[in-house]
């Protein structure tokens, strides 16, 4: 039986209709199939149902929208399966591009402000952040640009096989150390300076394999800290271009001291992570501030004991 022969014998076997009166309206139901849609009086659809065409010739009677809503979601026509996958990847692709770019322009602009504080002079430091976990995607600044004048048109988008997935130019050198830190600590950004004071300390302190730091309300400011009595141990490792080699030795550090918001590489500077870019660009300024602090303190007391 067609929809369109559908008269007064018909009527009351609408499968649309129930128990109530012919030509009452109907909103079309979510679940309803192509057979429900034959089985249904005009009065009730609100349109003839077209066999031939497997379709619907509308009348004015409902809104469009809700005979398509029927069919999309109970009878998919193939065509609608396609603009339905189709509009799934353009909207994930949309909001994939979308987050590598609010993610980059965050830090790009972190970058410009360590720069202003003299962290990462030059071309020096390297910052990242996750755009997806599943699969991993890296945003992470191209090599070898000036962090004083970082855009973010200067970040790669990167998978955890250093492959480039947008942008353009090469990633970090020390891109591998970033993706060790994704995988170790679950990090969501990772950033890294060559400040004045993570130099020299990681030098004056290579021979104890780390720097101690303990006793200074600011520790606070690290992740999971709520106390100045904090000791707060900074692993150092020897400098390497060894990239991988560097890597696997990081690994183990991290499973060392799985408690520390960072580390320092010999006469090179500091790493260090967090849940987000705003945690991890807290960590450096928190970082930062007491290593200066350890370090102005090492050099009176130096000069105070040279002056003795
Ligand atoms: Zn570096």
């Amino acid at each position: 039986m067609s929809a369109s022969s559908c008269g007064r014998a018909a009527a009351s076997r609408c499968t649309l209709r129930g128990d109530e009166g012919v030509g009452a309206r109907h909103a079309l139901p979510v679940t309803m199939n192509l057979d429900t849609l034959r089985g249904a009086c005009k009065p009730c659809v609100g349109g003839v149902f077209c066999a031939r065409k497997n379709s619907l010739r509308l009348t004015p009677r409902l809104p469009q929208r809700e005979i398509i809503a029927g069919l999309y979601l109970s009878d998919p026509e193939p065509a609608m399966l396609q603009q339905r996958s189709s509009r799934r990847r353009f909207s994930a692709k949309h909001s994939a591009t979308s987050a590598f770019r609010e993610l980059a322009a965050g830090l790009a602009e972190a970058g410009r402000a360590f720069y202003a504080r003299g962290w990462v002079l030059g071309t020096s430091g390297n910052f990242s952040a996750i755009v997806a976990r599943e699969p991993l995607r890296l945003a992470i600044t191209s090599s070898g640009v000036d962090k004083g004048a970082l855009t973010a048109t200067q970040f790669l988008e990167i998978d955890e096989n250093l492959n480039i997935l947008r942008g353009s130019g090469a990633p970090s050198a020390e891109a591998l150390l970033h993706l060790a830190l994704v995988r170790a600590r679950g990090a969501g950004a990772v950033l890294h300076t060559h400040s004045v004071w993570s130099t020299i300390l990681s030098e004056s302190f290579a021979g104890h394999g780390g720097l101690a730091i303990s006793g200074y309300e600011m520790l606070k400011g690290l992740a999971g800290v709520a106390t100045h009595k904090h000791r707060e141990w900074l692993p150092i490792l020897e400098n390497s271009q060894d990239m991988p080699e560097l890597a696997r030795q990081l690994e183990a550090i991290l499973q060392r001291y799985p408690g520390s918001h960072g580390f320092l590489l010999r006469g090179h500077g500091l790493y260090t992570w967090g849940e987000n870019l705003s945690e991890t660009r807290r960590h450096v300024e928190i970082l930062e501030f007491l290593l200066e602090v350890v370090g102005r303190t090492c050099g009176s007391a130096r000069g105070h004991a040279a002056a003795v």
